[in-house]
Protein backbone atom coordinates (compact mmCIF):
# COMPACT_ATOMS: atom_id res chain seq x y z
CA UNK A 1 0.00 0.00 0.00
CA UNK A 2 1.64 3.45 -1.37
CA UNK A 3 0.21 5.92 1.35
CA UNK A 4 2.49 8.62 0.03
CA UNK A 5 1.26 11.53 -1.14
CA UNK A 6 1.99 11.62 -4.80
CA UNK A 7 3.23 15.39 -4.48
CA UNK A 8 5.76 13.90 -2.45
CA UNK A 9 7.10 11.29 -4.65
CA UNK A 10 10.35 12.02 -5.90
CA UNK A 11 11.15 11.89 -10.07
CA UNK A 12 13.69 9.52 -11.42
CA UNK A 13 14.40 10.42 -15.34
CA UNK A 14 15.88 7.71 -16.81
CA UNK A 15 17.53 7.96 -20.48
CA UNK A 16 19.75 5.52 -22.54
CA UNK A 17 22.89 6.92 -24.39
CA UNK A 18 24.26 5.91 -27.50
CA UNK A 19 26.64 8.28 -29.12
CA UNK A 20 25.04 11.43 -28.30
CA UNK A 21 28.06 13.46 -27.88
CA UNK A 22 26.50 16.98 -29.32
CA UNK A 23 23.37 16.36 -27.65
CA UNK A 24 23.57 15.99 -23.86
CA UNK A 25 24.12 19.10 -23.04
CA UNK A 26 21.28 20.88 -24.01
CA UNK A 27 19.19 18.05 -23.22
CA UNK A 28 20.73 18.28 -19.59
CA UNK A 29 20.02 22.03 -19.36
CA UNK A 30 16.28 21.47 -20.74
CA UNK A 31 15.28 18.70 -18.66
CA UNK A 32 16.55 20.43 -15.17
CA UNK A 33 14.85 23.84 -16.51
CA UNK A 34 11.53 21.24 -17.34
CA UNK A 35 12.30 19.51 -13.49
CA UNK A 36 12.93 22.67 -11.38
CA UNK A 37 9.71 23.89 -12.70
CA UNK A 38 8.01 20.96 -10.64
CA UNK A 39 9.43 21.81 -7.51
CA UNK A 40 10.07 18.33 -6.83
CA UNK A 41 13.40 16.41 -5.90
CA UNK A 42 14.94 14.63 -8.92
CA UNK A 43 17.82 12.46 -9.72
CA UNK A 44 18.43 11.95 -13.89
CA UNK A 45 19.83 8.82 -14.50
CA UNK A 46 21.68 8.69 -17.98
CA UNK A 47 22.78 4.74 -18.77
CA UNK A 48 25.83 4.83 -21.57
CA UNK A 49 24.89 1.99 -24.04
CA UNK A 50 28.62 1.14 -24.98
CA UNK A 51 29.02 4.39 -26.76
CA UNK A 52 32.23 4.68 -29.51
CA UNK A 53 32.24 8.73 -29.10
CA UNK A 54 33.07 11.14 -26.51
CA UNK A 55 29.61 10.60 -24.85
CA UNK A 56 30.85 9.29 -21.87
CA UNK A 57 33.31 12.05 -21.05
CA UNK A 58 30.52 14.57 -21.77
CA UNK A 59 28.60 12.61 -18.90
CA UNK A 60 31.32 13.08 -16.60
CA UNK A 61 31.67 16.58 -16.66
CA UNK A 62 27.38 17.19 -16.21
CA UNK A 63 27.83 14.59 -13.54
CA UNK A 64 30.90 16.30 -11.99
CA UNK A 65 28.12 20.29 -12.49
CA UNK A 66 25.16 18.65 -11.38
CA UNK A 67 24.86 16.42 -8.27
CA UNK A 68 21.32 15.44 -9.26
CA UNK A 69 23.24 13.67 -12.57
CA UNK A 70 23.52 9.65 -12.04
CA UNK A 71 25.82 7.71 -14.61
CA UNK A 72 25.48 4.20 -15.15
CA UNK A 73 27.99 2.50 -17.74
CA UNK A 74 27.39 -0.95 -19.65
CA UNK A 75 30.35 -2.71 -20.94
CA UNK A 76 29.13 -2.71 -24.51
CA UNK A 77 26.41 -1.66 -26.35
CA UNK A 78 23.24 -3.68 -24.98
CA UNK A 79 20.70 -1.64 -27.04
CA UNK A 80 17.82 0.50 -25.81
CA UNK A 81 15.73 -1.80 -23.69
CA UNK A 82 18.57 -3.17 -21.61
CA UNK A 83 19.83 0.25 -21.42
CA UNK A 84 16.09 1.44 -20.28
CA UNK A 85 16.11 -1.53 -17.70
CA UNK A 86 19.73 -0.78 -15.84
CA UNK A 87 18.47 2.50 -15.68
CA UNK A 88 15.23 1.43 -13.88
CA UNK A 89 16.72 -1.10 -11.28
CA UNK A 90 18.54 1.83 -10.04
CA UNK A 91 16.13 4.95 -10.02
CA UNK A 92 14.67 5.47 -6.70
CA UNK A 93 12.15 8.03 -7.39
CA UNK A 94 8.18 7.06 -6.80
CA UNK A 95 7.56 8.20 -9.92
CA UNK A 96 9.78 6.94 -13.39
CA UNK A 97 10.39 8.82 -16.38
CA UNK A 98 11.85 7.43 -19.21
CA UNK A 99 13.26 9.52 -22.47
CA UNK A 100 15.53 9.54 -25.55
CA UNK A 101 18.77 11.61 -25.49
CA UNK A 102 18.62 12.86 -28.99
CA UNK A 103 16.02 15.93 -28.09
CA UNK A 104 13.19 14.13 -30.15
CA UNK A 105 11.12 14.10 -26.50
CA UNK A 106 10.54 17.99 -25.19
CA UNK A 107 11.47 17.41 -21.80
CA UNK A 108 8.61 20.37 -21.13
CA UNK A 109 5.82 17.93 -21.58
CA UNK A 110 7.16 16.12 -18.27
CA UNK A 111 5.31 18.01 -15.80
CA UNK A 112 1.62 17.02 -17.78
CA UNK A 113 3.09 13.05 -17.64
CA UNK A 114 3.36 13.66 -13.85
CA UNK A 115 -0.09 15.11 -13.33
CA UNK A 116 -1.32 12.17 -15.02
CA UNK A 117 0.38 9.89 -12.33
CA UNK A 118 -1.07 12.08 -9.50
CA UNK A 119 -4.56 11.28 -10.90
CA UNK A 120 -4.42 7.80 -9.97
CA UNK A 121 -3.04 6.06 -13.22
CA UNK A 122 -0.28 3.69 -13.26
CA UNK A 123 1.59 4.39 -16.90
CA UNK A 124 1.15 7.76 -18.95
CA UNK A 125 2.66 7.48 -22.31
CA UNK A 126 3.27 9.96 -24.19
CA UNK A 127 1.57 10.51 -28.12
CA UNK A 128 3.58 12.06 -31.05
CA UNK A 129 0.39 13.74 -32.25
CA UNK A 130 1.95 15.03 -35.31
CA UNK A 131 5.00 13.44 -35.74
CA UNK A 132 7.80 14.81 -37.94
CA UNK A 133 9.40 12.07 -38.79
CA UNK A 134 10.01 10.47 -42.32
CA UNK A 135 6.47 9.63 -43.63
CA UNK A 136 7.43 6.27 -45.51
CA UNK A 137 10.22 5.08 -43.87
CA UNK A 138 9.12 6.27 -40.04
CA UNK A 139 5.31 6.94 -39.94
CA UNK A 140 4.07 4.26 -42.10
CA UNK A 141 6.05 1.24 -40.37
CA UNK A 142 4.99 2.93 -36.90
CA UNK A 143 1.29 3.35 -37.68
CA UNK A 144 1.33 -0.96 -39.38
CA UNK A 145 3.04 -1.76 -35.92
CA UNK A 146 0.96 0.74 -33.43
CA UNK A 147 -2.61 -1.74 -35.53
CA UNK A 148 -0.39 -4.34 -34.74
CA UNK A 149 0.32 -4.14 -30.97
CA UNK A 150 -3.41 -2.78 -30.42
CA UNK A 151 -4.89 -5.69 -31.54
CA UNK A 152 -2.72 -8.58 -29.92
CA UNK A 153 -2.27 -6.73 -27.13
CA UNK A 154 -5.45 -4.74 -26.30
CA UNK A 155 -4.05 -2.06 -24.53
CA UNK A 156 -5.31 0.42 -26.99
CA UNK A 157 -2.56 3.11 -27.36
CA UNK A 158 -2.27 5.78 -30.12
CA UNK A 159 1.73 5.06 -29.97
CA UNK A 160 3.50 2.61 -28.76
CA UNK A 161 7.29 4.12 -29.98
CA UNK A 162 7.25 6.94 -28.34
CA UNK A 163 9.79 6.37 -25.25
CA UNK A 164 8.54 9.37 -23.39
CA UNK A 165 6.60 7.26 -20.52
CA UNK A 166 6.12 7.97 -16.64
CA UNK A 167 5.21 5.46 -14.34
CA UNK A 168 4.65 4.52 -10.78
CA UNK A 169 7.74 2.93 -9.35
CA UNK A 170 6.49 -0.20 -8.21
CA UNK A 171 4.83 -1.19 -11.49
CA UNK A 172 7.88 -0.84 -14.19
CA UNK A 173 10.06 -2.10 -11.05
CA UNK A 174 8.23 -5.52 -11.47
CA UNK A 175 8.15 -5.84 -15.29
CA UNK A 176 11.20 -7.74 -16.29
CA UNK A 177 12.46 -6.24 -19.55
CA UNK A 178 14.47 -8.26 -22.73
CA UNK A 179 15.13 -8.02 -26.43
CA UNK A 180 13.39 -5.09 -27.95
CA UNK A 181 10.57 -5.28 -25.58
CA UNK A 182 10.51 -1.50 -24.65
CA UNK A 183 7.33 -0.71 -26.73
CA UNK A 184 5.57 -3.15 -24.91
CA UNK A 185 5.78 -2.01 -21.42
CA UNK A 186 1.95 -0.92 -21.35
CA UNK A 187 0.70 -4.39 -22.69
CA UNK A 188 3.39 -6.40 -20.33
CA UNK A 189 2.44 -4.07 -17.20
CA UNK A 190 -1.25 -4.65 -18.06
CA UNK A 191 -1.48 -7.95 -17.05
CA UNK A 192 -0.36 -6.40 -13.40
CA UNK A 193 -3.68 -4.72 -13.76
CA UNK A 194 -2.51 -1.24 -13.85
CA UNK A 195 -4.59 1.61 -15.27
CA UNK A 196 -3.11 3.36 -18.07
CA UNK A 197 -3.90 6.64 -19.76
CA UNK A 198 -1.60 9.03 -23.05
CA UNK A 199 -0.91 12.23 -22.59
CA UNK A 200 -0.04 14.47 -25.83
CA UNK A 201 3.27 15.70 -26.52
CA UNK A 202 5.56 18.06 -28.98
N1 LIG B 1 20.05 4.01 -27.76
C1 LIG B 1 20.72 3.15 -26.90
N2 LIG B 1 21.30 2.02 -27.40
C2 LIG B 1 21.26 1.71 -28.72
C3 LIG B 1 20.53 2.57 -29.60
C4 LIG B 1 19.94 3.70 -29.08
O1 LIG B 1 20.80 3.41 -25.70
O2 LIG B 1 21.83 0.68 -29.11
C5 LIG B 1 19.42 5.23 -27.22
C6 LIG B 1 19.66 6.49 -28.04
O3 LIG B 1 20.83 7.16 -27.62
C7 LIG B 1 18.40 7.30 -27.75
C8 LIG B 1 17.34 6.22 -27.60
O4 LIG B 1 18.03 5.02 -27.26
O5 LIG B 1 18.50 8.01 -26.53
C9 LIG B 1 16.52 6.03 -28.88
O6 LIG B 1 17.40 5.70 -29.93
P1 LIG B 1 17.12 6.18 -31.42
O7 LIG B 1 16.89 7.64 -31.44
O8 LIG B 1 18.23 5.64 -32.26
O9 LIG B 1 15.77 5.39 -31.72
P2 LIG B 1 14.52 5.89 -32.56
O10 LIG B 1 14.22 7.32 -32.19
O11 LIG B 1 14.96 5.74 -33.97
O12 LIG B 1 13.44 4.92 -32.15
MG1 LIG C 1 15.41 8.97 -31.91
Amino acid sequence: LNTMNPSDLPVSVVIPVFNETENLEELHRELVGALEKTGRPFEVILIDDGSTDSSWAVLRSLQHKDGRVKLICLRRNFGQTAALAAGFDHARGGIIVSLDADLQNDPNDIPSLIQKIEEGYDIVSGWRRRRKDKFLTRRVPSTIANTLISRLTRVRLHDYGCTLKAFRSEVIKNVKLYGELHRFIPAIASQLGVRISEVEVN
